[in-house]
């Protein structure tokens, strides 16, 4: 049995007919740069989230990077980030000479808390970027308010929570990567919503703000060969585009397999002693991104060396805190540290989840992961 992380080839396989197709039409359109596939998948992502605008770009990097450019921050600037997140989120804010405030998470659900946030805003904060950790939302209803008492925009880093919901206090659903400002997305394959190479996305009610990110993502062109502002090339391919589009349709069941199978993890796993399974927020879907788990006192590193032995795939995301990463040392004061980030790096694990884990599959890493516990 070949297990991996996630299991692209027999996702592909399920859905090649209409796959093949749809690229065939690209090719044959030689509609290959903003063409009809690239239109056609922007509005139906605008429908499936209930947005307005949906401006397709590059990568997940990108549609953070082009979001923090339209909101015209000066350099300095400081902008809220989870300590706790993959590396894209803040190095876009040190690219463009902004100031990352690394913040603490939530122990439970792993991402960002409106009292962290609350607790690291100064004059000179500008903007705060939200991160839906693993597959749900961050809890943007208090997060909102905050930014909006301090005159603060806020961007959500959607890229591993796309199709998760949140529920405001009076009932109201919406999609995440659509409570805040700007919501950034990323088609990478493996992402919840992946295509076949790299995409992204960015999202917003605001009609000037999609303007302007569109604008920044097109050369800063108002119209063609006029210049306005310095922009970046970054253009969804159409191809992606078509494949994206075919996997929209797909997307409820794909998250919802996810769901099945955390389901079945937490029913077995959460038997073991000195293992914590990943908890579920009140006011979110979880869609699994990740499965993530906790192991105390040395016991994480121990099952990940087993799981190694027996050519088991288990990931720890993420094992060092940005505020520990080399690249921000020239931002984060000397001996910073945060307590449940810390914590977090040592002992989180991550088991194989996607929208093809089947129970035998999920038996054999559940067998593995027990008799690893047994013998710490
Ligand atoms: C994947 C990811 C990104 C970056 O997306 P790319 O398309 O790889 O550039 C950003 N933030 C988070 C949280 C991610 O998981």
């Amino acid at each position: 049995m070949n297990i991996q992380m996630v299991d692209l080839k027999t996702q592909y396989q399920n859905i090649s007919a209409e796959i093949d197709e749809a690229v065939l039409e690209v090719i044959r359109s030689t509609q290959f740069i903003n063409g009809f596939a690239v239109k056609d998948f922007q509005k139906a992502l605008e429908e499936y989230l209930g947005v307005k605008h949906v401006i397709p770009c590059a990568n997940g990097t990108d549609a953070l990077q082009i979001a923090m450019m339209a909101l015209d921050l000066q350099p300095g600037d400081e902008v809220i980030v989870p300590a706790f997140t993959y590396v894209a989120t803040a190095e876009v804010i040190g690219l463009l000479q902004l100031k990352p405030v690394m913040v603490d998470v939530d122990p439970e659900t792993f991402n960002v808390t409106p009292e962290a946030i609350k607790a690291a805003i100064t004059s000179r904060t500008k903007a705060i970027v939200p991160v839906h950790l693993f597959g749900q939302s961050a809890d943007m209803e208090p997060i909102m308010d905050i930014a909006r008492h301090h005159g603060v925009a806020v961007i959500e880093d959607n890229a591993q929570a796309i199709g998760a919901d949140y529920t405001y206090t009076d009932g109201r659903i919406a999609k995440t990567g659509t409570l805040s400002d700007i919501g950034c997305t990323s088609f990478f394959p493996s992402k919840n919503l992946g295509c076949y190479g790299d995409g992204g996305a960015m999202f917003t009610d605001n009609d000037d703000l999609a303007e302007k990110l569109r604008m920044i993502a097109n050369h800063g062109q108002s119209r063609r060969y006029y210049h306005d502002r310095i922009g970046v090339n970054s253009r969804l391919d159409s191809i992606q585009a078509a494949i994206l589009n075919i996997k929209l349709r797909h997307l409820d069941a794909y998250n919802a397999n996810r769901l099945l199978a955390a389901d079945r993890y937490d029913e077995q796993l959460s038997q073991l002693s000195g293992i914590t399974c990943p908890a579920r927020s009140r006011f979110s879907t979880h869609v699994f991104h990740q499965y993530t788990l906790k192991a105390a006192n040395g016991m994480r590193d121990h099952i990940v060396q087993q799981m190694q032995a027996k050519n088991l795939p288990c990931m720890i995301y993420y094992p060092v805190p940005l505020y520990a990463q080399k690249a921000f040392e020239s931002w984060v004061p000397e001996g910073y540290s945060l307590p449940v980030t810390a914590q977090l790096c040592d002992e989180v694990f991550s088991l194989p989840i996607h929208s093809e884990l089947t129970p035998d599959i999920q038996a054999v890493i559940i067998d593995a992961v027990s008799e690893a516990v047994e013998s710490f």
